[in-house]
This record gives C-alpha cells, structure tokens and sequence, in this order.
C-alpha cells in the first residue's frame, strides 16, 4: 500500500452510471470495457452510482443495475455491496463532500454566486443566438459588485455556484483518440451546485475521481466535452497534473440506421436481451466487438480471454454500429457450446417463465426438460425460444393448441397421412424414436408414397407439435408418449376433415 491508500501502480477504472433507466447496451459496452481493462492489467474495478440529479434518478433503477451488472459477470472490487476504502460509492451519500469542496472554490476564487434566473439566462442565450454569438453562458455573474451583489439579496434570490473556467485552452492524451484540445473560449463557466445546494455532474464526478484515486476515465465519447471542465475542476483542487486520470473515450454505438443508439432505432435496454434469453457471456462477447477484438479476426471469445488479453490501444476510434442479428448469431454459437446440463439449467427458467412448467420444476417435468433439451440445443439462437418448442410437450391435452399458420396444413388431403400415421403408431409395442421412425417411413413414404419432407414436415409434425419447426418428430412423439401422440393425431384428422379443432 501506498500511503493514500493504494497499491503502488495500481490502475484504478470506474464505471459511474446514472440510475435514471436500465443499463442500455451503450453503458454496458463502456462498462464491460471498463471491467476488461482493470482485469487485464490487474488493477481495481471501482463501481459507483451517480445519482445526485433527483430530478430523473429513481432508486429501483440502482437495483437494476447492479443486478444487471452481477448478471454479466462485471464484478467489482469497490463499491455499492463490495466495500472499499474510498467510500461511500452512491454519489447521494456524498453531498457534503461536493458542498464542501464548492466552499472551497468559492473562497479561493475558482467559482463565484450565479444570481441568474433560468428566464434570464435563456432570453440572453437566445438573443446572443439571434446575434451569432456563443451560446453558453456569458459570464453576467463573474465580477459582480458588492452593490450588485446586495441587491441580489436584497430581491432574495438564493445563487448558483459557477465554476470560474480559467482563459487559455485544455490539451490531453486520449488514449483512444490521441491528443485532443479544447479552447476554453467554447467551454463557458458551468454550475457546479444549484442554488438549492444540489451539486451538478461536474463537479461531483471531478471531486470523486480525484478522491477515489481513479487513475483511468474510460467512458463514452458523449463524455468527451465535459473532459476540459472536469480537468479544470482537479486544478482547482489542487492536484498536480502527474495524478490526473488519464482519459478514453470510447466510439459512439450506432444504431443500423447510422444515427446514435436510441430507443427509436433498436432495441437498447440490456434487461430486454436478458428476458429475450441472450446469454450474458454472448451480450459480453458481442458488445466487446463494438470497437475492440482480440486480433486476428477472432470474433469469438470468454470472459476470461478478454479479461487477459482486452488492450486499450486497440480500440478502435470509430463509430460502431449494433446489429441485432449479429448478436443473435453469437447467442446461438453460445448457446450450442453450453455443457448440456448447462443448458438444461438455463432454459428452466424460460419454461417456467411462460408457465409451461412449475418454479421449480416437478420432477416428471425436470427429467422431460433434461430428455428434450438436447433435441432443440442446436436449434434455438435464444433461450425464450425454447418455450416455443417445447410447448408442445408440457402443454396438457386440453391446452395444447396448433398454430393458426400451422393449422392450415391439416386439409382433407393430407388426412390420410394423419389416418396413416395413427393406424402405425397405435400398433407399436416398443415407443422408441428409431422404432417410431421405421413405422412411420414404412406406413407414409413406402405406404402412401409421400416425399420424407411432406411426410415428416407436415400435418404429422403439426398434428402433434402444434407447429411447422420445431425439434426432430420421431423424439419428439416419443417423449410425448403413446397416449398423447395417438390422441393429438385423431383430433387433427377431425381438423383435417373440416371439424373443429375438438381440443378448443
Ligand atoms: N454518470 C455519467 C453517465 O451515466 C457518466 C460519468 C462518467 O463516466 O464520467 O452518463
């Protein structure tokens, strides 16, 4: 340990979401990166919330992210439920650090008292747009008078603090873009505290930083801007240039259509992918490749690879582009690649969640789950499709029900393939699916000439999966069972022939 507390070298990275949604893929992929980049060079993964604008904050969204966090596999070292040194990690738990430092500036001249009203600032902002001029603030309350001051009082206006943004202009190494400047002509004197005491994003992420020993800022490039005002902000505190964090700001995630990822254009949420079942090894695997891979063109890899091998330097300036399908193909190489038992574990839920089956599952419904399961692992390219498969199998005889697309091949011509199929079955002594497949081929394509395809593809399938796709037929009617695939095939034929559907 050092003496302010951290190890000697120690890379220290955070991730500082606002909790006033879910995480959306945006946040996760800086995060991810974030975690990778602390692993990968063996340093601290600090969490913490950013949750002083009460306005758009609510508490259940920090829940959320955590919970989402934990779900990825993110893990911190510092932070809300792990502790640390640096404490407390909700931004909400340190307003009298902000106010404190707020006093500081002002004493010393970095900040003054802001007595403008929001009317005024905006009838000024928009007649200096009229003008050409900048847009920012115009600097009203800089050099106030003692008088002038007074008779702000004296009208009872409580002030702003605002930052005193020095003249001349920023130069940073970004590790992503390179050298970036801004001339502090266009960064204008920004509030650090609300004349109701509440502390804005700038100041509180400059003090925290600062205090939390942050050696790296890896965040999105919407960030970048903020940069030269956080950075005066640590000069103001005093700190020597040596310890400022060092900055990445990550490529913007675009939408397909080009524009920033927004709910207009994709789906953002991360809690939707999970309940759509994308693993969250796959959600990490393709938001990494929205700016980085690991060389070589690999575009498959674990956690733990990108933990080991994650580089800033090869993050890519860029803008990326989120394509859902793309995501869904690796979901589905995942997916395949699960230990069986694995998949097992995974889909339970999915079939629970539809209430095709009981949280947890009765044993009889357990050990089917665990018989089918292998049937459909190399189908599906998302675990809620499995509910969709395997419907068929839990539904009881009065729920089971035949897809309205599906239904339309059970026509009066395919009723002899359905009276056929019946007739081989109902004479079958053992229930085994090659037994099943040589009676059926033996009865449809020897008996009736009909094509494997037609055979196999039609209103057989739909007669007892209720659908078109689904799992291969011969397991499936023998993990239905006798009794049930003998059943489902007469109420097809009674379909087939014009009858209702006598299920419904
Ligand atoms: N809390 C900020 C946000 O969620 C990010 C802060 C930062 O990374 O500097 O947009």
């Amino acid at each position: 340990m050092t003496d302010n507390g951290t190890r000697p070298g120690e890379v220290r990275v955070r991730f500082a979401p606002s909790p006033s949604g879910d995480l959306h893929v945006g946040n996760i992929r800086t995060a991810l990166y974030d975690w990778a980049f602390a692993r990968s060079t063996g340093g601290t993964f600090v969490l913490r919330i950013e949750d002083t604008d009460q306005s758009r904050v609510k508490p259940e969204y920090i829940d959320s992210a955590l919970d989402t966090l934990r779900w990825l596999g993110l893990d911190w070292d510092e932070g809300p439920g792990a502790g640390g040194v640096f404490g407390p990690y909700l931004q909400s738990e340190r307003l009298d650090i902000y106010a404190e430092w707020a006093g500081r500036f002002l004493k010393e001249g970095h900040a003054y008292h802001c007595y403008c009203s929001q009317a005024e600032l905006d009838g000024r902002r928009e007649a200096a747009r009229k003008a050409g001029g900048p847009s920012g603030y115009d600097g009203h309350c800089r050099d106030l008078t003692a008088a002038q001051v007074a008779a702000y009082q004296a009208e009872g206006r409580q002030p702003a603090v605002r930052f005193r943004m020095p003249d001349g202009s920023t130069t940073f190494t970004d590790l992503v873009r390179g050298e970036v400047t801004f001339d502090h002509a266009h960064v204008p004197d920004f509030v650090l505290a609300r004349a109701d005491g509440a502390p804005l994003y700038t100041l509180a992420v400059a003090v925290d930083d600062v205090l939390m020993k942050i050696t790296h800022v890896v965040r999105g490039e919407d960030l970048l801007s903020s940069t030269p005002r956080q950075i005066a902000v640590y000069q103001a505190m005093g700190v020597p240039e040596a310890q400022f964090p060092v900055f990445a700001h990550l490529p913007y995630v675009l939408g397909k259509d080009g524009q920033r990822l927004s709910k207009r254009n994709g789906v953002v949420s991360v809690n939707w992918y999970r309940g759509q079942g994308f693993l969250p090894e796959a959600m990490c695997n393709y938001l990494a490749l929205l700016g980085w891979s690991p060389g070589e063109n690999r575009e498959s890899f674990t956690m733990a690879e990108m933990a080991s091998e994650f580089d800033l330097a090869r993050v890519n300036k860029n803008s990326a582009q989120f394509d859902v399908r793309k995501l869904e193909s690796i979901n589905g190489d995942k997916i395949r690649a699960l230990e069986p038992a694995d998949f097992v574990n995974r889909i339970t839920p999915f079939l629970a969640g539809t209430g095709l089956v009981a949280d947890p599952p009765a044993a009889a419904d357990a050990e089917l789950i665990a018989a089918a399961a292998p049937l459909i692992q190399e189908r599906i390219a998302t675990l809620a499709e499995a509910a969709g498969m395997l419907g068929f199998l839990f539904a009881d005889e009065a729920e089971f029900s035949i897809d309205e697309d599906a239904a339309r091949l059970l026509t009066a011509e395919a009723e002899p393939a359905l009276a056929a199929a019946e007739n081989a079955l109902s004479g079958l002594e053992v229930w085994t699916a090659e037994v099943i497949e040589l009676s059926l081929r033996t009865a449809l394509v020897e008996g009736l000439g009909l094509k494997p395809r037609v055979a196999f593809g039609g209103a057989v399938r739909v007669a007892v999966t209720g659908r078109r796709a689904g799992p291969p037929l011969f397991e499936s009617i023998e993990l239905l069972g006798r009794d049930r695939a003998l059943g489902r095939l007469a109420r097809a034929r009674v379909m087939a022939l014009g009858g209702d559907d006598p299920g419904e």
